[in-house]
């Protein structure tokens, strides 16, 4: 059976002070982390070391990155390596996510050494893909997130195929208010894993955690968790609250039951 994992993404939100503040309301809001869900945060970098020391106080909630380069020093200027990230305890680093494709010139090519690099760092990538609104409405969308999900795993091999997550995130659906429909979703995430069976074994398929993100909310959080290919939330918006975090966690918890 696999854990619901419920990631926040808080992208360009929250410097040390709010990191601190956000955490500590997490915290108080769940009063301990339900037993059968795994909690994941990734805040701003410069905001890791407060947050490694924060969730010291909070058991079942990880640390995570939202990027990192692929080399392991040296003169990229504003990089941060797998082994800083290693110091600061981070577990997980997204890799990947659409905005860092849009903005930040990231490839599946990049993407791919990323997460090699991550894993031979004993790093958990997140491996963010999507299909845009213009390639969903070509029918592109489930060929366009096959081939960037093979892209990725290049180099992952069967051992370390084991501590790779997916999030599933149509880029339409993302910060926009309106998130797939949970067939639209169901139907992505089983052919995720079908890439997955197909690429390693059915043991690796059913192991794999994939995360549904774009427009996760409390009011829909429970008819996208309920499908039976999705394992979780990459979370955004609603991650940067400490109460709509927390009320996805417990709607995960009320379904691990
Ligand atoms: C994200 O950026 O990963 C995301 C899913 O954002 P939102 O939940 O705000 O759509």
């Amino acid at each position: 059976m696999r854990r619901f994992l419920i990631a926040g993404n808080w992208k360009m939100n929250c410097g040390p002070k709010e990191t601190s503040t956000l955490l500590q309301g997490i915290g108080e809001q769940l009063n301990g982390m339900p037993e059968k869900v795994d909690g994941l945060v990734c805040p701003p970098m410069i905001s890791l070391t407060t947050a490694s020391v924060e969730l010291q106080d909070i058991e079942g909630i990880a640390l995570g990155a939202q990027n990192v380069h692929f080399e392991d020093n040296g003169s990229y200027t504003g990089e941060v390596s797998t082994q800083m990230l290693n110091e600061v305890d981070s577990e997980y680093v997204i890799v990947g996510h659409s905005e860092r494709r849009q903005y930040f010139g990231e490839t599946d090519s990049t993407v791919e050494a990323k997460v090699t690099k991550s894993l031979d760092a004993e790093l958990k990538p997140v491996i963010c893909v999507g299909e845009s609104l213009e390639q969903r409405k070509d029918n592109e969308h489930m060929l366009r997130v096959r081939k960037q999900v093979e892209a990725a795993l290049v180099n992952v091999d069967d051992e370390d195929a084991r501590n790779v997550v997916i999030a599933y995130e149509p880029i339409w659906a993302i910060g926009s208010g309106e998130s797939a429909t949970p067939e639209q979703a169901q139907e992505m995430h089983d052919m995720i894993r079908s890439v997955w069976a197909d690429r390693f074994d059915d043991e690796a398929a059913n192991s794999i955690r994939i995360l549904y993100g774009g427009s996760m909310k409390p009011h829909n959080a429970e008819e996208l968790l309920s499908q039976s290919d999705v394992d979780g939330g990459l979370i955004g918006g609603a991650s940067l609250k400490a109460d709509s975090f927390t009320d996805i966690i417990d709607i995960a918890a009320e379904l691990s039951q």
